[in-house]
């Protein structure tokens, strides 16, 4: 494929999605449910293309590609439609009064999906699919490697007449698929090796495409004493083994508590000589990897036997399944994905040591969990690195339509499968719509002071630590401040607060102000009042008038006393009684010490206020 026809089939992608974005839900699924039930009709078909191309057997590709494909198809066709539906979002009533928040999924535009060479029909066309029930057009690159799968995917689609150019299918080789990421995709999602995938994403975030990575794994499997040994032999055998080992999600690296130890490992190599090696039907495992892959195999074993690993299993060491013991943490098989029927096992001894080990690893894919004890077994499930877990089971998990699939470090980013597939295809947008009929938004021009002063207040509120029952009250404050807001946030701003205070006789210095809004630090301590300060020095006259400015809708308490020798505190006495006039909010009743937070409560809404209150002598 030239650099101009990757151009081009990206060209023609975008002019079919610009029409298949416009198209209703309803139609889309009418149309991608002729595909599946195309799929379902050539299974047979298909199945053949894989085997050839692969070499699995064929229960595996009817299984593990055309079933787990059709499932996950019919999922999407019954609930696309309400997983994209526009959603309604919360938002503070306070700050956004008469405001409605709603976010539309929108497709990316073009994606390009890159398929991998082990599960070349499942693996193409999950991700294929679900980008187009989310609006997108597809260039799919199927693997070089599964020329026959890819052919029959193209028929398939032709046979559905899916709209032209809608779905492209190219078997181009990774010089060719560079070419497609220069033709700029809107999105590109690769399946494959964590090498490979990252040196696509590198390509990409150079032209600012964003690329979600399903990479290897080197799966763990951990398997506790209490589990059920027969059932726990049976899934590692085939976690490790089925697909000769090509799983993405394949056991890898198995740990077993040291008193079940030599017993499990005794069984697992039995069982596995038992594995029938070969082709047809009544093969357990199909065609090992590629030359290529065997060399790499090869040398990851020699290394390790190096390095003192036992070779559990005899015979060829790489045409059968391969069980190593003792595998140094410093061999490639405890760091590279080992792509082929090779487990390493391992004793543990406490379930930190297994959670330790299984995240030892850079990948994080998947892993296992084996034990009766259900609560171990989630506690451990949660503890591991990888992005999914399976509790006494194996592989299959990740079959679940509904359940999202990825990996984490090594094993890439971004997750598919259920309501994550369609997200991942889409981009959200926001829109905000506001049904005021104000003139203007507290937060629009004119700034200036006061409203700066308001809002200071207001994050005091909303956002200072306070005990239990200061935090119901301001919630109770916040509601009548957000219904005040709600018929004009301007109005409530309006609110003004003045102290007249009454000087005794002879008044000299300046009168201290304190403002709370609870009774945290009530009468005295500024650290926790809302608003302190003092007035300017007391004249001839005997009230001294202290303007507070706007305030919010909420309770106060106000405390004032007159620092006569202004050196900016109130002088107290022997055991804390003031020596300069004091006073508060409703004017108390003298009594001994300070006066309570509640006795001076008074209560500010959207009306201007003037409060009298007396300085007395204690
Ligand atoms: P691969 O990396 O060789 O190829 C994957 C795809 O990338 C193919 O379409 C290939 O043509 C393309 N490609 C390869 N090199 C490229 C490059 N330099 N630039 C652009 N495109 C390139 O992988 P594979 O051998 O087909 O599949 C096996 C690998 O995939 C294993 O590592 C396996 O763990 C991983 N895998 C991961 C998942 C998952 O969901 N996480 C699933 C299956 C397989």
């Amino acid at each position: 494929m030239s650099a101009q026809s990757a151009d081009e089939r990206i060209t023609r992608a975008r002019s079919a999605q610009i029409a298949w974005a416009r198209t209703g839900m309803r139609d889309r699924v009418r149309e991608l449910a002729r595909l599946r039930k195309q799929i379902a009709l050539d299974r047979e078909s298909i199945v053949e293309a894989i085997v050839a191309d692969t070499g699995k057997p064929p229960l595996d590709a009817l299984g593990g590609d055309v079933l787990v494909t059709l499932e996950m198809m019919r999922f999407y066709e019954r609930r696309a439609e309400r997983l994209l539906r526009p959603r309604r979002v919360g938002r503070s009533r306070l700050f956004f009064p008469r405001c409605r928040f709603t976010e539309h999924f929108e497709p990316h535009g073009v994606a390009l999906v890159f398929g991998p060479a082990n599960y070349p029909l499942q693996l193409s066309i999950v991700p294929a699919i679900t980008a187009l029930y989310a609006g997108n057009a597809v260039v799919l690159k199927v693997s070089e490697k599964t020329p026959a799968v890819a052919r029959i995917i193209e028929d398939i689609a032709n046979r559905a007449a899916l709209p032209p150019d809608l779905l492209q299918v190219t078997t181009a080789g990774p010089e060719e698929a560079v070419e497609l990421i220069d033709a700029r995709p809107d999105f590109i999602f690769f399946t494959g090796s964590s090498s490979n995938g990252k040196a696509v994403a590198a390509r990409a975030a150079t032209l600012g495409t964003p690329a979600l990575l399903e990479l290897g794994g080197s799966d763990p499997a951990i398997v506790f004493a209490d589990c059920d040994t027969d059932r726990a032999v049976e899934g590692i055998v085939y976690g490790a083994f089925s697909n000769g080992g090509q799983v993405c999600v394949g056991v890898k690296r198995l740990f077993v508590e040291r008193p079940l130890y030599q017993g499990f490992l005794n069984a697992l190599v039995r069982r596995a000589a038992q594995l029938r090696v070969g082709a047809g039907d009544d093969c357990d495992l199909g065609k090992l990897p590629s030359e290529s892959g065997r060399a790499v195999l090869t040398a990851q074993v020699q290394d390790a036997l190096t390095k003192g690993a036992r070779l559990e299993t005899s015979g060829d060491a790489i045409d059968g399944p391969i069980i190593l013991s003792e595998v140094s943490p410093d061999a490639r098989l405890a760091r590279e994905e080992c792509f082929g029927p090779v487990l390493c096992v391992q004793a543990f001894t406490s379930e930190r040591e297994a959670i330790d080990l299984a995240n030892a690893s850079p990948y994080a894919l998947g892993a296992s969990v084996w034990t009766r004890d259900l609560t171990k077994g989630r506690r451990v499930s949660q503890a591991l690195a990888s992005g999914s877990c399976a509790i006494n089971d194996v592989i299959r998990n990740i079959a679940n339509p509904h359940a999202a699939f990825g990996g984490n470090g090594a094993s890439g980013y971004g997750r598919y499968h259920g309501a994550e597939g369609l997200y991942a295809f889409s981009r959200v947008k926001t829109v905000m719509e506001n049904r005021s009929s104000k003139q203007s938004e507290i937060n629009w021009f004119p700034l200036g002071r006061k409203k700066y002063e308001g809002l200071n207040t207001l994050i005091e509120w909303l956002h200072r630590p306070r005990g239990a029952v200061a935090a119901l009250r301001r919630i109770l404050r916040l509601a009548a401040f957000a219904a005040a807001l709600g018929s004009s946030a301007v109005q409530a701003q309006a609110a003004h607060l003045l102290l007249q205070v009454k000087l005794p006789a002879g008044a000299h210095g300046r009168v201290a102000y304190l403002l709370f809004s609870s009774a945290n630090g009530f009468p005295q301590d500024k650290s926790k009042a809302v608003k302190h300060g003092f007035s300017d020095p007391v004249g001839q006259g005997s009230v001294q008038t202290i303007d507070l400015g706007d305030m919010p809708p909420g309770r106060y308490a106000a405390s004032v006393y007159l620092d006569e020798n202004e050196n900016g505190k109130l002088d107290s006495g022997f055991l804390g009684i003031p020596k300069e006039p004091v006073g508060a909010s409703n004017n108390p009743h003298h009594r001994m010490g300070p006066p309570h937070f509640e006795d001076c409560v008074f209560t500010m809404n959207s009306s201007n206020l003037s409060l009298s209150i007396q300085l007395v002598r204690p």
